[in-house]
């Protein structure tokens, strides 16, 4: 199938070019930015020029930051295209259900992707904690931002997520792998005075059994980064690492279950099996936790960022 990649920045290059050339799916023939080319492929900078010249491309994959998002998603379905959504799915709830609502009037097919969800030790994870009785889980998402968002100033803007913006990815595997769903009692969100998104946040969550469930974010953190889960259970204690990628029980690491290896590469595979069956993929819980954090969050000032 003939696809479109919208949006030629960092995650377009460093993992759809890539993940649409390796797979047997995917011709990429078409990209649509203002500044960003992939070389061989034939460029637009006018996205509505794309949709009428291009009718053979039937699959639009959108890797924008979350706040222009929607606008291309809607009038790439209202040309009848079907559309692949970088995460978050969109800068607001209702934004993300009015594109549902929009793809099933046009009877074509949407994908919130969640490439976290896709990480190597995920689905082993899950499986494991299904039968388990959970006691305490802790995430810890750390980083640095300099380091992984270098002068991307949407991220500080609001709809940009801040901090929530890799939170979201941790967000994404536990509402996958947990088998109860829980929901956020209480967060504390660390807003830099000079910008609109926060840049470190405290979440609580409310679990149906009383575990006590927590998440840690931290974008200054220097050096190595922590993407950690860690689940404290009536069986042992499962510790999901590296973003997903690492996984031990009880400290003993645990093999990845079998299937197509890479995040990117199991996106763009699901996206497919999606459009040859007419289906559509819009699990939105992650991003709710996110707009409940940003309802019930406790705001505190802190220093001014600069990059
Ligand atoms: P980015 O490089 O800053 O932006 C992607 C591209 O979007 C830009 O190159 C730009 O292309 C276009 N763009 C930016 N603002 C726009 C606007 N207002 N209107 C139209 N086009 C605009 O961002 P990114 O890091 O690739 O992230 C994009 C999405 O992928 C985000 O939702 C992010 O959460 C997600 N993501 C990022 C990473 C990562 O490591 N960075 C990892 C996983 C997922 P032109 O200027 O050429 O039009």
């Amino acid at each position: 199938m003939e696809i479109a990649l919208v949006g030629i920045g960092k995650i377009a290059v460093d993992q759809h070019v890539p993940a649409i050339a390796a797979s047997p799916d995917w011709e990429l023939t078409a990209t649509v930015s203002r500044h960003g080319t992939v070389p061989g492929v034939m460029a637009y900078d006018d996205f509505d020029q794309m949709l009428a010249e291009r009718s053979e491309v039937r699959v639009v994959s959108l890797c924008l930051p979350p706040v222009p998002r929607f606008d291309y998603a809607r009038r790439a379905i209202a040309a009848g295209r079907h559309v692949m959504l970088e995460k978050p799915p969109g800068a607001t709830l209702s934004e993300c259900h009015a594109l549902e609502a929009l793809a099933r009037r046009h009877r074509v097919s949407i994908y919130a992707t969640w490439h976290s969800r896709q990480a190597d030790k995920v689905p082993a994870a899950k499986a494991w904690l299904k039968d388990k009785r959970l006691e305490r889980l802790t995430i810890t998402w750390r980083e640095d931002v300099r380091q992984w968002h270098p002068g991307q100033d949407w991220v500080f803007e609001a709809g940009g997520l801040g901090v929530f913006d890799p939170g979201i990815n941790a967000l994404s595997i536990l509402t996958e792998i947990l088998p109860d769903p829980v929901h956020l009692t209480g967060a504390e969100l660390h807003f830099p005075e000079n910008r609109e998104t926060p840049i470190a946040a405290s979440c609580r969550f409310h679990h149906p059994q009383g575990a006590e469930v927590t998440m840690d974010l931290d974008w200054l953190e220097p050096g190595a980064p922590t993407w950690s889960i860690e689940a404290v259970t009536d069986a042992g204690v499962l510790l999901l690492e590296q973003g997903g990628g690492a996984l031990s029980i009880d400290g003993v690491a645990q093999e990845a279950l079998p299937g197509l290896s890479g995040e990117y590469p199991r996106l763009y595979d699901q996206m497919a099996k999606l459009v040859k069956t007419g289906g559509s993929e819009m699990d939105l819980s992650p991003l709710r936790h996110v707009a409940d954090a940003f309802l019930l969050g406790r705001r505190v000032t802190a220093p001014a960022f600069a990059w």
